[in-house]
Parts: structure tokens; C-alpha cells; sequence
């Protein structure tokens, strides 16, 4: 994919920009430019033109605004110790994408393409990722369909656009989130789009999120769908367990049953954890499993993963069946040390055995 650069001519002066990029926060200030490039059924794609960040003029019938023909992905770009800038697993999602596209019925994006265009937003807009540690550049890629017309049919063109925000530190890492258990809404069910990054997902999640709130939680925790019964994931995140303490410990997943979405973060953590010698295991873990191991001593942490947050403590939950701590309520030692090792790959501060940073420049 041929890339056409038009650099903006209302980029931010330094001292602007480095004050926005200092504030922290999640997804506030963007980026001086993004880049986009249009499909359609009989031309295939055409070139990406990297140009001024700003808004889109859309036709008000163009079909994503209909019927929510979307996909998107969320992936970082870290500052290293040696003063180049590199990617966390973009090949990951870039095939992620991919997938996602298919189930959504949106041209597939070649996984090259994907990561030539990220590399040259972040080239051109490299002032704007940030230097500490837990901050970085979140890119957001994402498809919509946009033939204008009102039709129910997959779209015969589609956008692919790229936007990025510095970001600091999503969650608190010193105090644990609280999770309200939705036994009324579900996420995701088997044939359904569970497995796409899609933002129809995320619209159908925010009734439960708002339940959670009003519950005095942070966070909603998704179970199955058929059984009301089987944990899956924590809002837009994977979630894990440490069964036992010390070295001994075994760090458990739900598995991946077609409904989950298969996390970045949560495939790195079991990799993660299996160096940092760790028994590590995928499987099915109910409510009363996790309710019975807390007290009974067995579960002895509870996080959640994804690549905003990384990895986020959970300190209690709550539920139509009661509430019971995850734990003493605070972050836990394997918790913290999965992280700080994640963390320290990701920064180029500990060694990256499994060559998952990808240097831009
Ligand atoms: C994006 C996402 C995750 C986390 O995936 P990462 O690749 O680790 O960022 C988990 N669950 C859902 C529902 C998601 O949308």
C-alpha cells in the first residue's frame, strides 16, 4: 500500500504539544495527523494519504451510522532506552483485524499494510509519544463501511483510518477496581461477534457498565451466555487468576471458547508467566468457583489485562448473589510482578526474548 504524506500545516508548536502530551490521560488530545485509505468492492484498496488530524464529512446515510458495520483495534507505541520508538505485537493485531474484518463482512486489510501505516503515523508523529514509564502512544485503527445508502447488505466500500493519543496510566495501579457481575446482560454468545473487536461489542455493553456504576463498581464482568454461569471477561478486558502463592502458584485464563475476544495482553501474560516460571492454565471457571476459591484460600489474586491498562488489580466483587473480596483487597505480589514485567518488555527495560517489540525508528 502506497502511502501519500501531506503534513499538516497547523501542527502544534513543541511547547504545546509536550504540555498536552505531559497531562496524561486516556484519549484526549490527538495526534497532529492521521492517515486514511478508502476501499471499494471493484478497485480493491487504493493508496493511504497521511494528512492533517480532523474530522470526517460523511453523507448521512453512509452505512455505518445505520447499522454499525465497524471494526477497530488498540495497540502502543513505546519510547526504548536507546532512544528508538517501538510497537508492542503490531503482526498480532494486525491479524486481529483481519479477522475481525471478515466477521463483519469489511474488506480484509493486508497484515504489511497495517503495520506500514501505524509505522509512518508514528514516524511523522513521534514528538507526540511520551517518555515516562506506564505512558505511551495509543493507536487506534478502525474500519466503517461507507456506502450511503440504506439498505441492510455489506457495504461495497469501507474506510480505514488511523488516529493516535498519547496516554498515561489507564486504571490506578495502586488500588484495586471492583467488578459488579452482570447475571442480566450478556457480551457475547457462540455465532455472535464475541471474538471481533467490533464497537456493536461495546454499544451493546454500556447498559451493564452503567448497572456497574450504579452499583458502585467500576467495571462489569461478562459471564456466558447459555448458563449465566461461566466467567468470560471484564468489560473490554481478559481476566486471570492466581490459584495458590508463591512459586508454586498456577496463573489461570478463561479459555478461549469463541466468545471471548483472544487478548494481546492475555496471549503475552501466559507466555509472560511461563518465563517468569509459573504453571500456567486455560479453562472454565464458574462463578461459585471463584466465589468457594476465594474462601477457601485457593484464588489468591484477581486481575484483569488488556493493552490500555495493561494489566488492572481487582480488589472486590459484587453481584445479585453477594460480594466477596479477590483477595486482601489490594494489588497482589504475582499481580504486580506480571506487570512490572510486561511493562518493563514493553519499555525495553527487560529483556525481549520473544522479539515482540518492533522498532519504527
Ligand atoms: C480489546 C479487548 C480485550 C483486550 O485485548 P488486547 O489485545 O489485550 O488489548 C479484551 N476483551 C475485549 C472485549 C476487547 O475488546
Amino acid at each position: 500500500m502506497k502511502i501519500n504524506i501531506t503534513p499538516s500545516s497547523t501542527a502544534l508548536p513543541d511547547a504545546v504539544r509536550q504540555a498536552k502530551v505531559d497531562e496524561g490521560g486516556f484519549g484526549k488530545y490527538f495526534t497532529d495527523h492521521m492517515i486514511i485509505a478508502n476501499w471499494h468492492v471493484d478497485s480493491g484498496w487504493g493508496d493511504a494519504e497521511l494528512k492533517a488530524y480532523g474530522p470526517l464529512s460523511l453523507d448521512p446515510a453512509t452505512m455505518v451510522l445505520h447499522y454499525g458495520q465497524e471494526i477497530f483495534e488498540g495497540l502502543k507505541a513505546y519510547w526504548q532506552p536507546d532512544n528508538s520508538i517501538s510497537l508492542f505485537r503490531p503482526d498480532a493485531n494486525g491479524k486481529r483485524f483481519a479477522k475481525s474484518a471478515k466477521r463483519l463482512a469489511l474488506p480484509e486489510l493486508p497484515v504489511e499494510a497495517f503495520i506500514k501505516t501505524i509505522e509512518t503515523l508514528v514516524k511523522q508523529d513521534k514528538g507526540w509519544v511520551p517518555h515516562k514509564v506506564g505512558s505511551s502512544l495509543y493507536i487506534r485503527p478502525f474500519m466503517i463501511a461507507t456506502e450511503v445508502a440504506i439498505g441492510v447488505r455489506p457495504s461495497k466500500s469501507a474506510s480505514y483510518i488511523l488516529i493516535a493519543c498519547p496516554v498515561g496510566a489507564y486504571f490506578s495501579t495502586t488500588t484495586a477496581v471492583t467488578v459488579w457481575i452482570s447475571t442480566e446482560y450478556v457480551r457475547a454468545s457462540l455465532g455472535g461477534t464475541g471474538e471481533a473487536k467490533c464497537g456493536g461489542n461495546y454499544a451493546a455493553s454500556l447498559l451493564a457498565q452503567q448497572q456497574a456504576a450504579a452499583q458502585g463498581c467500576d467495571q462489569v464482568v461478562w459471564l456466558d451466555a447459555l448458563e449465566r454461569k461461566w466467567v468470560e471477561e471484564m468489560g473490554g478486558m481478559n481476566l486471570y487468576f492466581v490459584k495458590g502463592k508463591g512459586k508454586a502458584a498456577t496463573i489461570f485464563t478463561p479459555k478461549l471458547t469463541g466468545t471471548l475476544l483472544p487478548g494481546v495482553t492475555r496471549d503475552s501474560i501466559l507466555t509472560v508467566a511461563k518465563d517468569l516460571g509459573y504453571k500456567t492454565e486455560e479453562g472454565m471457571i464458574s462463578l461459585d468457583d471463584w466465589r468457594d476459591g476465594v474462601a477457601s484460600g485457593e484464588i489468591t489474586e484477581t486481575f484483569a489485562c488488556g493493552t490500555a491498562a495493561v494489566i488492572s488489580p481487582i480488589g472486590g466483587a459484587k453481584s445479585e448473589f453477594g460480594n466477596w473480596p479477590t483477595g486482601d483487597g489490594t494489588p497482589g505480589p504475582i499481580t504486580m510482578q506480571l506487570r512490572e514485567h510486561l511493562l518493563g518488555i514493553q519499555h525495553g527495560t527487560i529483556e525481549d526474548k520473544h522479539g515482540w517489540n518492533v522498532k519504527v525508528c
